[in-house]
């Protein structure tokens, strides 16, 4: 297929800010088990993904297989993670519960209080912005057109777009409606097929510190942050998930608390620099599952409201749209999301 992607501020968005945390079974939500099925596919569906990727591009994802630990600091927590735990190993999946010596055993640098934790050693991570840029390339390198202007509308078989020297629309057989938490915003679609995407702001932290031996390999998970260890001595610390609109201000209170977790969890934390703190916007939806397949729009497609996951779900969303588009057929995987689930029929 021959594509044109049209995006002012390509590598930018909420990919750029994530954590890149791929981590279906650690943050299994009850409930959402339909979900769980994409996640786990898509995880598994990663290291072709990247493998392909970085043949292509000689670019580096940042991907590691490094595993995910939940970590209990008190006698609350450890309820918590127990429960999780019967609930992760109900639905089969792979998830080892560890006591306090275990665990300080894999990751010593672990706060000598911690009391328990749950290894999933299936759960990895991937550097979104080295992906996002690896991406790019990758289109550049197959000869996608990149038009850095905004779309203003849709409809079947064009795009409006505003600005640029191509004129006002751009053709095509098919669009594909990927514009992350702002995807509602675009004109064209029925007042009742607007597709219910809406900002869901994450305050995140970059940290930096020495890259070998790295202060812990595995992903670290407490309750109230998350802490994800590059190789390059990167620590992201994060997130807050606040219903703020379409605001991206950072606050002093949201680095406060994130950073008190950090320390709680890794005490070694506090020694490191802090080198950028960031508010991204997940496109969230009402189930918080994706919004993936054809619309009422002959021919436009959505992939978008990927909520907390969207990093994780690029390689099972860009399969199951390809497939689509191919085949004008919406393929099982992607079944349970379609975007027709939350239309309301007008009165
Ligand atoms: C703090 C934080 C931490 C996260 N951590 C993780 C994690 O660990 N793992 C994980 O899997 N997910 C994580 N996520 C979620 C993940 O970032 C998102 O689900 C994912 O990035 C969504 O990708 P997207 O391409 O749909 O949206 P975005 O990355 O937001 O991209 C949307 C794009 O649309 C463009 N656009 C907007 N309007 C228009 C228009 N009118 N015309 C043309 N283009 C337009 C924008 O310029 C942008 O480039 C996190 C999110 C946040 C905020």
């Amino acid at each position: 297929m021959d594509v044109v992607v049209v995006d002012p501020a390509p590598e930018r968005g909420a990919s750029r800010v994530a954590a890149g945390m791929l981590a279906p079974v650690t943050e299994v939500h009850y409930g959402e088990e339909a979900l769980l099925a994409l996640n786990l596919d898509s995880n598994r569906r990663y290291p072709g993904f990247v493998a392909e990727l970085e043949a292509c591009t000689g670019m580096s994802t940042g991907y590691r297989a490094s595993g995910t630990l939940s970590v209990a600091r008190d006698a609350d927590d450890l309820a918590a993670l127990d429960d999780l735990v019967r609930y992760q190993r109900g639905l089969g999946l792979e998830v080892e519960r560890l006591g306090r010596r275990e665990l300080r055993r894999l990751e010593p640098a672990l706060a000598p209080g911690v009391r328990g934790g749950a290894l999933v050693a299936g759960d990895h991570q991937v550097d979104p912005r080295r992906l996002v840029a690896a991406l790019g390339e990758a289109c550049r390198g197959r000869g996608v057109a990149l038009l850095a202007v905004r779309a203003s509308a849709v409809r079947s078989g064009a795009v409006t777009v505003e600005g640029g020297e191509i004129g006002a629309t751009v053709e095509g057989d098919a669009v594909v409606v990927a514009a992350g938490c702002w995807s509602g915003r675009l004109d064209g679609f029925a007042p009742e097929a607007i597709p219910p995407v809406r900002p869901v702001k994450g305050q995140i932290l970059r940290l930096r510190g020495r890259a070998t031996p790295p202060l812990a390999t595995r992903n670290i998970r407490g309750l109230d942050a998350y802490l994800v260890f590059r190789e390059d001595g990167e620590v992201v610390v994060g997130a807050t998930v606040e219903e703020r609109g379409y605001d991206t201000g950072v606050t002093a209170g949201a680095v406060h608390d994130l950073l008190h977790a950090a320390v709680e969890l890794v005490p070694e934390v506090g020694e490191l620099a802090l080198v950028e703190t960031a508010a991204g916007l997940r496109p969230g939806t009402p189930d918080n599952a994706p919004l993936l397949g054809p619309t009422h729009l002959d021919g436009v497609v959505l992939a978008t409201g990927h909520h907390r996951n969207g990093v994780l779900l690029a390689p099972a969303t860009a399969a199951a749209v390809v497939e689509l588009l191919a085949t004008g057929t919406t393929p099982p995987a992607i079944a349970a999301f379609v975007p027709g689930r939350f239309e309301r029929v007008p009165a």
